[in-house]
């Protein structure tokens, strides 16, 4: 009996898991409450979604929409991401086999990849990588994987992979391609031509792909996003992940859904029901209600964010920070080097008490941890008179 215990002495906790204790978001958001700092770390706005999603989560809750929803999610909502589907990207998922909503996108990456990765498998994710991948995959026992997205190396190019370095990841135990875009910290759309080579190879070694959208929504420069189901070929081996958080400033909701073909929703759907089986019962109506809005939402959605990167990057870039191009999401990355620190991770715990302002290290989504160091996240999904205090602040690291 001794040697089961030995090797729990130290903590009750699976020793899969002992790197996963806490997040980067929850330590960075924590420590800029105990400072009163500006939280430029985890990614919320700070100002509310559309008016109509408000309005219909309070008239289903006084509506009485208090019990467990359907174990697929209501059936409007997922008649809403069907039809969002097919009217943004031309997808024809059938709300009633090939839709299933789940708390966030979380739940729905971690739902997966428990349903389809047997212990040993292999899961190809890019990093830096969003740090649930991590997790979600050292919970069903797999291995990840990682690709490096590289900092691009003049000033208007995006971060770029290699593909040489892509095809390697690939093996006999490749059951998976975990993939963002946009991607989340670096703010890289994958372009077509990416997308092709990825569908490729991971069709390939009979891999899934399964896709991290939750930031559809939030793209500059008139970029669009290319969902990967929509290769010729791919949507029989792809699930397609998304969630109303970022796209309706709702993060707090934890509604998400994924959709794909009929056997891998039924299997993801396996898993999501003993994980928590429904939830957000007042809030699906009300996100269905959302996805229904005109256009002009969505572009201004867009407008607004790039607006608000435009200025949160001028004003890092006047404060000495080396920042690096970003087409979507709520971040930009920045390197630290040329304001003389070396260390992102160190400098994000400093920087607080600094100049009264918190972000996060890159490094934290990376394996190769050497290649991130200096390089330091911030969100711009905030209002203007908070970006502009913040770069304000953050000049005075300089002096
Ligand atoms: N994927 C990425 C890339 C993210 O940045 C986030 C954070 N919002 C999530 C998934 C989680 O989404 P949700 O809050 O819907 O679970
Ligand atoms: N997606 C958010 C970010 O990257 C954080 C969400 C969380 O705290 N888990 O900032």
């Amino acid at each position: 009996m001794a040697d089961m215990t030995e090797p729990r002495q130290n903590s009750p906790l699976v020793p899969r898991m002992r790197p996963f204790t806490s997040t980067i978001f929850a330590e960075i958001s924590a420590l800029a409450v105990r400072t009163g700092a500006i939280n430029l770390g985890q990614g919320f706005p700070d100002t509310e979604g559309p008016q109509l999603i408000l309005d219909r989560a309070a008239e289903a809750i006084h509506g009485g929409a208090n019990q467990y929803p359907p174990g697929l999610g209501v059936p409007a909502l997922r008649t809403a991401i069907a039809e969002h589907q097919k009217r943004f990207y031309g997808l024809d998922p059938d709300p009633d086999a090939e839709v299933l909503v789940t708390a966030g996108a979380t739940e729905a990456i971690a739902a997966t990849i428990l349903a389809l990765c047997e212990p040993g498998d292999e899961v190809v994710t890019f990093e830096p990588y969003y740090d649930s991948y991590a997790a979600s995959i050292a919970l069903a026992g797999a291995q990840r994987r990682t690709v490096r997205l590289r900092r691009p190396s003049f000033a208007f190019d995006s971060f770029t992979f290699d593909d040489g370095e892509l095809r390697q990841a690939f093996g006999d135990r490749t059951r998976l391609v975990l993939l963002n875009t946009p991607h989340n910290p670096t703010g890289k759309v994958f372009t077509r031509a990416e997308l092709e080579l990825i569908a490729e190879l991971a069709t390939r070694h009979g891999a899934y792909v399964v896709t991290d959208e939750v930031y559809e929504h939030l793209i500059f420069d008139g970029l669009r996003h290319v969902p990967m189901a929509t290769l010729p070929g791919m949507a029989e081996r792809t699930l397609t992940i998304s969630s109303a958080g970022k796209t309706f400033s709702v993060t707090g909701w934890k509604i998400g859904w994924m959709h794909g073909p009929a056997e891998l929703v039924a299997a993801a759907r396996a898993v999501k029901q003993f994980l928590t089986y429904v939830n957000g019962g007042p809030f699906q109506p009300a996100v269905a209600a959302a996805l229904g809005l005109d256009d002009t939402f969505y572009a201004e959605l867009a407008g607004q964010l790039q607006a608000k990167r435009d200025l949160l990057s001028q004003g890092l870039a006047a404060a000495g920070f080396d920042v690096l191009p970003t087409s979507g999401t709520y971040f930009v990355v920045t390197d630290v080097a040329p304001l003389g620190f070396d260390d992102g991770l160190d400098l994000c715990w400093k920087l607080p008490e600094l100049t009264g302002v918190a972000a996060v290290p890159v490094s934290v989504f990376c394996d190769d941890k050497e290649a991130a160091r200096s390089l330091v996240r911030f969100a711009f999904c905030k209002r203007d008179d908070v970006l502009s205090e913040a770069a304000e602040r953050l000049a005075g690291l300089r002096t």
